[in-house]
């Protein structure tokens, strides 16, 4: 399956709303972000399982420093759609074949619904 996932407040903090792991002084120093604790185990078991993982974004960031601070964490993903690739102020997964989202916005569960796309809101 091609998972998909958010980043800001879904495995990016904003501020203290979840746990993240250590970062050394060096990482800090370098401005690598914050990750969500068992971000990593989860991306490793499910890709183990055979499924693709893909970042999902409305972010700015480049996907340059996304995949730099994922590499960081141990993480290799597949695909990363952020906001100079979205077309709308919203997300619509199936548009890049994803199957399911993952997400801390409600909205996206509610279009989901809507739009027949399938979401996890965390
Ligand atoms: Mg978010």
């Amino acid at each position: 399956m091609n998972i998909s996932s958010d980043l800001d407040r879904t495995l990016i903090p904003n501020g203290k709303e979840f746990n993240t792991y250590q970062n050394s002084i060096i990482a800090s120093l370098f401005g690598l972000e914050e990750l969500r604790k068992g971000t990593k185990e989860l991306i490793k078991d499910l890709q183990n399982q055979g499924h693709t993982i893909h970042i999902y974004t409305t972010s700015f960031r480049s996907k340059f420093r996304i995949r730099t601070t994922l590499k960081y964490y141990g993480i290799k993903v597949n695909r990363i759609i952020n906001q100079t690739e979205t077309i709308h102020a919203s997300k619509y997964p199936p548009v890049f074949n994803f199957d399911i989202h993952n997400d801390d916005l409600k909205g996206i569960g509610i279009e989901g619904d809507k739009l027949n796309f399938k979401t996890i809101i965390c």
